[in-house]
């Protein structure tokens, strides 16, 4: 009887334990996971952050044996592309375009217009953290200089005179950029994203630049 007793009370207090620990455990679990969904999130939104998922150290890379030498030439050494003579000038097809440095995401296609410059333009950027921006005295006008953020390649320059709601024209040179195609970003994010994403979440996000769109054809 003693024993069952006993017995008993050792299980109780082992219950009690568990029992107390429980609470703790489940608020580090609620805190990990808001860290988590956060940048998911805008993943999802297809606005990705500069925050490289492979942690590589940008500033060591050797960007000579990485690039090509007009790549080199514009993305390590501020050089410009010829207009109307680079691959994406005149090129609309719907996806992304990317860093050819790095790989950060820049501009979405919905973002591209027809200005008839030469280089490829945008009216904005994927996200306010996909590039960086700096004064360019080498012309007798001052310019805006832009910069992927994360391996701070040389991209383009940005002018205040855009046509549309933004009023900006994000002038960048083809081969600093690679483009991934629609498909290309529906197969990646299938492999990716399958566990954790929500459909609801990815209709919604898919909706909006389109929205953005049709308003800013209506406008004269
Ligand atoms: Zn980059």
């Amino acid at each position: 009887m003693s024993k069952m007793l006993s017995l008993m009370a050792l299980v109780g207090l082992f219950a009690a334990i568990v029992h107390a620990q429980e609470p703790a455990a489940e608020d580090k679990t609620a805190k990990a996971e808001v860290k988590k969904s956060a940048p998911a999130a805008k993943d999802a939104a297809g606005k990705e952050a500069v925050e490289d998922p492979e942690k590589v150290d940008w500033s060591q890379v050797d960007w000579r044996k990485k690039l090509t030498r007009l790549q080199y030439h514009i993305m390590r050494e501020a050089g410009t592309e010829r207009p109307f003579r680079n691959e994406f000038w005149d090129f609309f097809k719907p996806g992304q375009y990317r860093c050819a440095g790095c790989g950060a995401p820049l501009f979405e296609s919905d973002a591209k217009f027809d200005s008839e410059c030469g280089w490829p333009s945008f009216d904005q950027t994927i996200s306010d953290k996909a590039i960086t921006e700096h004064v360019d005295l080498k012309m007798l006008q001052p310019r805006t200089e832009i910069r992927c953020r994360r391996c701070e390649a040389h991209l383009g320059h940005v002018f205040n005179d855009g046509p549309t709601d933004t009023g900006l024209r994000y002038c960048l040179n083809s081969a600093a950029m690679k483009f991934v195609s629609e498909k290309e970003l529906a197969k990646s994010n299938k492999k990716d994203k399958k566990p954790k994403t929500d459909a609801k979440t990815v209709e919604n996000a898919e909706e909006k630049p389109a929205a953005a769109v049709e308003s800013e054809g209506e406008k004269p």
